[in-house]
């Protein structure tokens, strides 16, 4: 029998007059998602529709559960828009199915079809209730839902109903800038924004001696899971070794957490000119650490005008780990190595720290070239789902 996987769009539906630019938006990702598959794609204004090789059906639907903008999707029996046919397969899909109490649905976007919604739904009800003994007809929670939509080119019968990524389909927005280290909370920030549309480039700063290659690799290992949201990421390697070291020695200890981060923020803030990135985004969440306070978010945010977007900002711990989870991003954030915000960690860092102190501190050393250095000296990797060999970057 002919099947097609049947894909409804989710928020995207709502955006009238953006909506072709989202359909087209989407298209091109799940074509590019599937590329490795024998299918067929075509596209109206209500739905998806996936042709495809039987034997690829649940390495598709994996794909697929990854691609935003994808509210429902469901496996569906291509049948010829005519009564006897639509009839025949209802009841071979209830024959194959085991329920006490079913409902048919009918939806008729076909209008030349001669039978309206509403009766067609109760002559397959009897068609159904006459060859199968025992059941009975439950409008309101039924254990089997048969949907049949009648459409021009052919009509639709399914049982199943998938649950799709939701969100919106990335590229739908401009490109952001990720924040990316190797804990648990910036990949979540990343996949909360990509749910948005949001194309993102990651950004990694470490500083190695004082950082290993087992954490740079733990951060391109959480930027491929984030590739399976979309294609491919670019990953920058940042070498904030001298900037740190100079931190170090060169400021007072209760403040070199928010100066870092000062540090941190002014890079990004160039890197999005250099990228034509839009926004920072990052794992940051209110009170978490001391420089997560409002008063340090306020002043480590004072050194850029680029918006910084926090998705994670008012989540729980707790919620950050179930999404982390939920991402498969959880277990290679969880690996012990040091990151360079946790190395030099003072024993008491500002928690409302003051933004006259941290410019005073600033003063007494020009960071300009070192970040003019940092800037342009960057590894980029084209990171990609599937693996490849990174370790003769050095
Ligand atoms: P955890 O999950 O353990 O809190 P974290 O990565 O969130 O780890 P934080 O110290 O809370 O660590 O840092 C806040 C945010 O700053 C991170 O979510 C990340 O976006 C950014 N950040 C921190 N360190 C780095 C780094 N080395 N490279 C890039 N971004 C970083
Ligand atoms: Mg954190």
């Amino acid at each position: 029998m002919n099947k097609v996987i049947l894909i409804k769009y989710g928020e995207l539906s709502t955006k009238k007059g953006n909506r072709n630019f989202f359909i087209n938006t989407l298209y091109r990702n799940i074509q590019s998602k599937l590329s490795k598959f024998d299918v067929r794609i075509r596209k109206d204004r209500a739905h998806m529709y996936i042709e495809f090789v039987d034997s690829d059906l649940e390495n598709i639907k994996k794909n697929i559960d990854k691609v935003f903008g994808i509210h429902k999707y469901h496996v569906a029996n291509i049948v010829e828009t005519d009564y006897e046919s639509i009839a025949a397969n209802v009841l071979e899909v209830a024959k194959n199915s085991t329920f006490k109490t079913f409902k048919v649905e009918t939806k008729r976007s076909d209008k030349n079809f001669p039978i309206p919604s509403l009766e067609m739904s109760q002559k397959l009800g009897g068609v159904v209730l006459r060859n199968i003994p025992n059941i009975k007809v439950d409008v309101h929670n039924p254990e089997l839902l048969i949907q049949v939509e009648i459409r021009e080119e052919n009509t639709y019968v399914y049982c199943d109903s998938y649950m799709g990524a939701g969100g919106y389909p990335v590229g739908t927005q401009p490109t952001a800038l990720l924040m990316l280290s190797g804990g648990i909370d910036s990949p979540v920030a990343g996949y909360l924004a990509m749910k948005r549309g949001i194309q993102l480039e990651c950004v990694y700063f470490e500083a190695i001696p004082h950082t290993s290659l087992e954490a740079r690799n733990k951060v391109i290992e959480l930027t491929r899971k984030l590739c399976g949201y979309t294609n491919s990421i670019n990953l920058h390697i940042v070498n904030f070794t001298k900037i740190q070291e100079s931190i170090y020695k060169n400021c007072r200890g209760d403040y070199c957490i928010t100066i870092m981060r000062r540090m941190m923020y002014r890079i990004m803030e160039r890197l999005c000119t250099k990228y034509k990135g839009l926004a920072i985004v990052n794992g940051e969440s209110v009170g978490q650490v001391a420089s997560q306070t409002l008063n340090s978010m306020s002043v480590i945010n004072s050194v850029t005008n680029v918006p910084v977007i926090r998705p994670v900002a008012c989540y729980d711990k707790l919620e950050i780990m179930d999404i982390a989870r939920k991402i498969d991003t959880y277990d290679i954030s969880i690996l012990p190595y040091e990151d360079c915000c946790t190395i030099f960690v003072p024993k008491h860092p500002v928690i409302n720290p003051k933004i006259e102190i941290a410019e005073e501190e600033e003063e007494k050393f020009d960071y300009n070239d070192l970040i003019d250095e940092a800037v342009e000296n960057l590894n980029t990797i084209k990171v990609q789902e599937i693996v490849e060999d990174y370790n003769d970057l050095l």
